[in-house]
């Protein structure tokens, strides 16, 4: 008889009303791919509590096994970079949104979609970092790459209280930069001091409508949160800064004017962490193994087990988790 191992289904009926259970399933039942893993550790990203709570239209095949990133071993590999034994950690592609993602004790992926876990960090390091924390170090690339550097000034982290935000506060500060956290959450001053910001602002400061241009504040910027909030960021930018654009926790709307683009040369960057290319992935895990500092990492990250899983993605639309939540398998 095949092994089972326990997995979140979500379905949904024939009215399309969702429903999530706990099931056994084998590997006949996951989907095709190469390379079969046992799942060690996976995370509770943003976009898994949309999927799970059904707040957002994340799942779009059904029923299916959520769950954006997962780390683990690899078990069998007809794909010629991967052996039974390697070490791998999978972030988006579509898993957890049209293939069997990491809420089971195993997966089924493409090789293609892998990248190896870096050298001196484990499975579980690895989930505390998790899409969130890998997107946070796509957005420091990119403001690097634009020439925004410690020496331009300083940056603003939003939602700096979340996933993406303690990870982007910890990685800027270890650079050097002067980081500016802004949080809805004052209360959490002290770990994101912690965490190496250098000043902490309150969310509200950024949530009116936005002016045209605003006192320039900041050289850039790594925004989770959009709406009025990134419109705020980019008016108070400073001349020939840049912004860093990767979430929509305050909402998909932008409404800003062009007068920051126009009138200060400012560059709005857009960061997709699902469908980012294998080269720019191992170079983020590269320097996530180089400039994460792995107790910074230890102290924004929490660990809950497969049975925490789905209070947890109620927890993280609702605003409720800080930093990032590790589910050890
Ligand atoms: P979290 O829920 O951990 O963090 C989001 C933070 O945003 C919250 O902690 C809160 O921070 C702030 N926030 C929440 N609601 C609001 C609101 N209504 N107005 C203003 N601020 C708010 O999520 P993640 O860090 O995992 O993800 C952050 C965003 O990035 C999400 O939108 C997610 O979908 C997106 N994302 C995008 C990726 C990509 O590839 N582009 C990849 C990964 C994530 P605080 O309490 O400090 O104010």
């Amino acid at each position: 008889m095949s092994e089972t191992f326990k997995a979140i289904l979500v379905s949904r009926d024939a009215e399309k009303k969702q429903s999530v259970t706990v099931t056994d399933l084998t590997d006949a039942d996951l989907m095709e791919g190469d390379v079969t893993i046992a799942v060690e550790a996976t995370t509770v990203n943003y976009k898994d509590g949309l999927a799970i709570t059904g707040k957002a239209p994340v799942i779009r095949r059904w029923p299916l096994v959520p769950g954006i990133d997962f780390a683990g071993t690899v078990i069998s590999s007809s794909h010629p970079d991967w052996r039974a034994g390697d070490k791998a950690i999978l972030n988006g592609w579509g898993v957890g949104e049209t293939h069997f993602g990491a809420y089971a004790g195993h997966a089924r992926v493409k090789g293609d979609w892998l990248v190896p876990l870096p050298q001196g960090i484990s499975p579980h390091d690895a989930m505390a970092v998790g899409t969130a924390g890998y997107t946070a170090m796509l957005c420091v690339m990119a403001l690097e790459r634009h020439g925004i550097l410690p020496d331009r000034g300083p940056v603003v982290v939003t939602g700096a209280a979340g996933g993406v935000g303690s990870v982007a506060v910890s990685i800027l500060s270890s650079l050097g930069y002067h980081v500016i956290a802004s949080t809805g959450r004052n209360a959490e001053s002290p770990y994101l001091i912690n965490l190496g910001a250098a000043e902490v602002i309150s969310r509200d400061e950024l949530a009116q409508p936005a002016k045209p241009l605003a006192k320039e504040r900041w050289a850039g910027g790594v925004d989770a949160v959009g709406s009025h909030t990134l419109a705020n960021v980019l008016s108070m930018t400073s001349y020939g800064g840049a912004v860093a654009a990767c979430g929509l926790a305050g909402g998909m709307d932008l409404p800003a004017s062009v007068a920051p683009f126009i009138l200060r040369g400012v560059s709005l960057l857009g960061i997709d962490s699902v469908m980012a290319p294998k080269a720019v992935r191992l170079e983020a895990w590269r320097r996530i193994g180089a400039d994460l500092d792995l107790q910074k990492l230890a102290s924004l990250s929490r660990t809950i087990g497969f049975d925490g899983i789905i209070d947890a993605a109620r927890d993280i639309v609702n605003g409720k988790i800080r930093g990032r939540v590790v589910v050890d398998m």
